[in-house]
């Protein structure tokens, strides 16, 4: 059992550098919740002050509802794994996982039972007899990451733990931490800069840029419906592609208009934006590429001359299921991506003109000057 409350916690290093900023949020017990950001947002800080090892400027740590901002970490019932942690190297792999459960005085059979499972799911079971410098490096973070989950701690505190192993375990991994969080029935806070990892693992993410709160959300809902354009470039892979835009009456419609294009809003957005459409205001778009789809620009390609997004083919990139093509339209180059099955039956040369079918329901707008969703 185990639940956290972080209560508007500050911390300044030296006499300015605010590293985080008034941050609030909750995990629930059981709950796998991600804190997501860019380098240097204050991620490490947090978890660092949750843990105890570090002191907040201001704000408060309740775990279970007990205030332990100034509690000493041993007293917190927190484990924590972070990507460089460091193994006894006078241990062997099996020692070094069993010695949180020593410290405990747990009885043997049941520090085995769980010093082998946990070293079956990260698959270093062969390498429990070795020492650590007999180990690689991925191999001796599995370690650390394994002397982490066998402590039956309340509250896990994960820093980036995956992030220096190769593509292939980290996708094994990701899988193994869900399984394992649910029959551990854990409380999981991960730090991580991967979206990906975030998507996949996560029930809740905070996403966080320069120690304050960007949105807080269920992976689809941050996805879906991003609170502002920091959160909207940041999460999905292509990054989303953003344009300049007002949004303005056009003939009877309402439309988003920029550099060469002018796209109708759907009737829910067209209500929404009904009064800014009054008065011009500056606007930028926001498309993912998942969400577009390219077109000749030919008579035979029929009335995909009427909508859309016009511009020339600037690069191809094949990925096996899908293309990716890097379209030029005015002074920018936006990115869509096409599934191998949706694809027109022709081939799409560099410099040939095209136009980008929107799916302008799926559209973003975000207010230029704030960066905040106005729809
Ligand atoms: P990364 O993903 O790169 O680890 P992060 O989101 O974890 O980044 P933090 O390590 O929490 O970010 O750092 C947040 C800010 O605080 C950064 O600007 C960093 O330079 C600063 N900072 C962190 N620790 C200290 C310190 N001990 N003294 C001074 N500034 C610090």
């Amino acid at each position: 059992m185990a639940r956290l409350e972080v209560d508007a916690v500050t911390k300044i290093f030296g006499a300015s550098v605010r590293a985080v900023d008034g941050l609030s949020f909750a995990v629930a017990d059981r709950e796998f919740v991600f804190l997501l950001g860019p380098s240097g947002a204050g991620k490490t800080t947090t978890l660092r002050m949750i843990a105890g090892l570090e002191q907040p400027s201001d704000g408060r740590v309740l775990i279970d509802g007990r205030d332990m901002t100034w509690a000493a970490p041993r007293d917190r019932n927190v484990a924590m794994v972070y990507d460089r942690n460091s193994l006894y190297p006078h241990l062997s792999a099996y020692e070094n996982m069993a010695y949180p459960l020593r410290l405990r005085r747990t009885p043997g059979a049941e520090l085995d039972a769980r010093v082998k499972r946990v070293a079956e799911i990260l698959r270093i079971g062969e390498l429990l007899d070795r020492a650590p410098r007999q180990l690689s490096g991925g191999q001796q973070q599995r370690v650390a990451i394994g002397r982490m989950l066998v402590r039956d701690a309340g509250l896990y505190l994960m820093d980036e733990p995956i992030s220096h192993l190769d593509a292939k375990l980290r996708s094994h991994m990701r899988l193994e931490f869900k399984k394992l969080q649910s029959e551990f029935a854990a409380t999981i806070l991960y730090v991580s800069h991967d979206q990906l990892e975030a998507m996949t693992m996560a029930d809740r993410i905070i996403v966080v840029d320069h120690g304050a709160i960007q949105q807080i959300g269920a992976p689809r809902e941050i996805f879906q419906r991003p609170a502002n354009r920091f959160v909207a470039g940041f999460v999905g892979e292509p990054a989303m592609n953003f344009l300049a835009c007002e949004v303005r009456a056009d003939g009877g419609k309402i439309a988003a208009a920029g550099d060469g294009f002018s796209l109708p809003l759907c009737a829910e957005h067209a209500a929404a934006l009904s009064a800014v459409a009054r008065t011009p205001k500056a606007f930028e778009i926001g498309l993912r590429p998942q969400h577009l789809a390219i077109a000749g620009n030919g008579a035979e390609d029929g009335d995909e001359r009427e909508s859309g997004i016009g511009g020339t083919i600037y690069a191809v990139e094949t990925l096996g299921s899908a293309t990716v093509f890097d379209v030029s339209v005015g002074q920018t180059v936006i990115r869509v991506q096409a599934n191998q099955d949706a694809l027109p039956n022709r081939a799409f040369r560099i410099n040939d003109p095209v136009r980008i079918r929107v799916d302008t329901r799926r559209l973003h707008l975000f207010d230029r000057e704030s960066g905040r969703a106005a729809i």
